[in-house]
């Protein structure tokens, strides 16, 4: 008897001290503040349940405000990629004067999504690691939402450049449906909110501007046209390019809208020659940050 009692009693010292540790571990490394209590069964059993429901609850909310919080991070970081600053909300863009007159330069891309050469295009820039803008036609992202999204996962920044690309006059119901559907779209495929503009062939006064004024968008217009609309051999392309380039210049490019084989062509090379003439690449919103403050 005696030798059973003195096995029992540090038997249960043993469970017990058990029980403390294991709680106390558990304590240490669950985030949640469970009760010492419940752990050791002291609690009712309904009770218990009820408080590791509340507990999986909040746990469950911790982690869906920890995935909230990283989305919106991930987005406002996109949507900064293809958003000008508010100094230039409603104005007119030609080129900027950039801080201690630096060699930065930005090539623009028009019309596309367009199924082959916006993808020869990406891969172009990819490779010469450039960071470029493509001022997309809703239409045509409608068609290729796979390149659009391409797009905004390359680093690229995304604009608005009209759902059908029209230039004739277009009254402020049509204005409207042009540049809002675009950006809707812009948004649904790619989750960028952009607040870039651009009018098809340039045209100021046909109604687009007008709305896009309204509606805060900086519009970009260039500096060097490439007349790439003219389908030149590659290499008159390369040279109107640099003819035209200066520090703080827009390019502007095609990569959809017809037969872009030779802007494709002549990509490399105009990256390549700026890059020599001491050039770096930048999107239109990193162009805009970069404007001498007056
Ligand atoms: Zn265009």
């Amino acid at each position: 008897m005696e030798n059973s009692k003195s096995f029992i009693l540090p038997y249960k010292i043993f469970i017990a001290l058990l029980i403390i540790t294991s709680t106390l571990c558990l304590s240490l490394i669950l985030p949640v503040n469970l009760k010492l209590a419940q752990l050791v069964g002291l609690d009712k059993p309904e009770e218990k349940i009820i408080n590791a429901a509340t507990n999986n609850q909040q746990l469950v909310a911790q982690f869906q405000n920890a995935m909230e919080a990283t989305l919106n991070e991930q987005f406002k970081r996109q949507s900064l990629l293809s958003a000008a600053p508010s100094s230039f909300n409603s104005k007119v863009i030609y080129e900027i004067k950039p801080i201690k007159n630096k060699k930065v330069i930005a090539l623009t891309f028009d019309d596309g999504p367009w199924e082959k050469t916006t993808q020869q295009t990406l891969d172009i820039l990819k490779k010469n690691n450039v960071k470029a803008t493509f001022f997309v036609v809703g239409k045509a992202l409608q068609n290729n939402p796979r390149l659009g999204k391409q797009i905004v996962a390359d680093g690229h920044a995304i604009a608005n450049h009209t759902w059908n690309h029209w230039y004739h006059f277009m009254n402020p119901q049509v204005a409207a449906f042009e540049i809002d559907k675009t950006t809707e779209l812009i948004y649904k495929v790619t989750g960028v909110k952009t607040n870039l503009f651009r009018p098809p062939g340039g045209h100021l006064s046909n109604g687009l501007v007008a709305h896009a004024k309204n509606k805060k968008y900086a519009t970009l217009m260039w500096s060097a046209d490439s007349r790439d609309f003219q389908k030149p051999a590659p290499a008159t392309m390369v040279n109107t390019v640099l003819k035209n380039a200066r520090p703080g210049g827009i390019v502007l490019l095609h990569d959809g809208g017809g037969d872009r084989t030779n802007t494709v062509k002549a990509l490399p090379q105009i990256i390549n020659k700026l890059r020599q003439q001491g050039y770096s690449f930048v999107t239109i919103p990193e162009l805009l940050e970069m404007q001498e403050k007056k």
